[in-house]
């Protein structure tokens, strides 16, 4: 017994919250963060051969103000963290975060005095894309495993909360 048996064929059930997250998670709003060469592949993302507007997420934004979803693609250096930090906060919630690449998830091989080693030091990050650099099937995958995750319907990715103060970015190991 239930609501559906009383209101028989032609109605269904759902929760407001259901239908939010449906709605976000086919109009998604992106804004790459590009410093490097990863940014080079994403171009190839958003064309025509690779259509992410099939997943409706291909109206790229340059304004925070206007996206939902942060894209970093490239090195962040420890100089630049603080206007990553700046831009994301200047997103509206909800909003979301994709590390793409080795170098913005965990600082790649410029594991050295300059480079954040990793961009969840700063911010958080709901999907993180290995490869150097990603291939666009592998994007489209994050897109996918994204709107699981605003659907509630997959798997919890790891958040690190960031440990960043207003004034400043928290550098970690033998960082100048
Ligand atoms: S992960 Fe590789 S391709 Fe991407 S920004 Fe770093 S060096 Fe370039």
């Amino acid at each position: 017994m239930g609501i559906q048996n009383t209101l028989q064929e032609g109605f269904f059930t759902t929760r407001l919250e259901h239908v939010l997250a449906w709605g976000r998670k086919y109009s998604l709003w992106p804004m790459p963060f590009g410093t490097a060469c990863c940014a080079i592949e994403f171009m190839g993302v958003v064309s025509s051969r690779f259509d992410i507007s099939r997943f409706g997420a291909e109206l790229v934004r340059f304004s925070p103000r206007q996206a939902d979803l942060m894209l970093v693609m490239g090195t962040i250096t420890y100089k630049m963290a603080p206007i990553l930090k700046r831009v994301w906060d200047q997103m509206c919630e909800p909003k979301w975060c994709i590390a793409m690449g080795a170098c913005a998830s965990s600082g790649g091989f410029y594991d050295n005095y300059s480079t954040l080693q990793g961009i969840d030091e700063i911010i958080p990050v709901d999907v993180y894309i290995p490869g150097c650099p990603p291939r666009p099937e592998q994007i489209i995958h994050a897109l996918v495993k994204l709107q699981e995750k605003i659907c509630g319907t997959g798997q919890s990715f790891p958040v690190a909360p960031p440990l960043v103060a207003a004034s400043g970015v928290v550098k970690k190991g033998n960082a100048a």
